[in-house]
């Protein structure tokens, strides 16, 4: 069966400052078990592990999307798995591109990546609830607020995407960390000395929406 991603709306929305919801939570499970993303006024990153999607907000508490809650953006898959590998005990987030290559991982193609382990190394970010009128995304992220953890279990979900796809997706590897407790997370910055595996799963299709509701079809997208 063909893999696709579900995503709501183009990374570009987000940049531009479009963070009002227009996804509801509960619709998330309808698209996959997987998936990354930012709620309603950018309050809190979505990770979506196992069929469950969490709400990570700005003290870096993660919980299961309350009732009533809803994606400015988001990116959802139905994971199937596959043959997890190990990664080397030095990989970081700038080696990992070279260890999926080793492991015939394409440039050209877009995958799903889950990593599980403990890493020594790990910083988060979790966005701040923004207020209208909204600034565009690289403004919202000066006040975002880091953790750093020495030595932390848990899972990595998201999406390695080329550098083609622009504004569309987020390019590169973007990644949402959950904690094995389940208690803390957020938009990973950087890992390293991690013990574990990553599984990687070729996406076949990509189905995005480009929602004439909301702010976007107003708003001044630069050229
Ligand atoms: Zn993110």
């Amino acid at each position: 069966m063909a893999v696709v991603i579900w995503q709501n709306a183009p990374a570009m929305a987000l940049e531009v400052g479009c963070f009002d919801g227009i996804t509801p939570a509960e619709e998330l499970a309808e698209h996959g078990n997987l998936g990354v993303g930012a709620f309603d006024q950018l309050d809190g990153e979505m990770v979506g592990v196992d069929g469950v999607f969490h709400q990570v907000l700005a003290d870096s508490r993660a919980a299961p999307a309350p009732p009533g809650a809803s994606l400015a953006f988001c990116m959802v898959v139905d994971y199937t798995g596959g043959d997890p590998l190990p990664l080397p005990p030095d990989t970081t987030q700038h080696t990992l591109p070279a260890v999926l290559d080793g492991h015939g991982v394409s440039p050209n193609l877009v995958y799903t990546l889950r990593i599980d382990g403990t890493f020594a190394d790990l910083r988060t970010r979790c966005v701040r609830p923004q207020s209208r009128p909204y600034p565009p995304l690289a403004e919202a992220t000066r006040t975002q607020t880091e953790f750093a953890y020495d030595r932390i279990a848990g899972t990595m979900v998201g999406f390695r995407t080329p550098a083609y796809v622009g504004h569309i997706m987020p390019p590169g590897h973007h990644l949402h960390f959950l904690s094995a407790d389940r208690t803390v997370g957020g938009h990973v910055l950087s890992f390293g000395g991690v013990d574990g595996t990553v599984t990687v799963e070729h996406v076949d299709r990509h189905d995005i929406c480009y929602p004439d509701t909301g702010d976007f079809p107003h708003t001044v997208v630069p050229g």
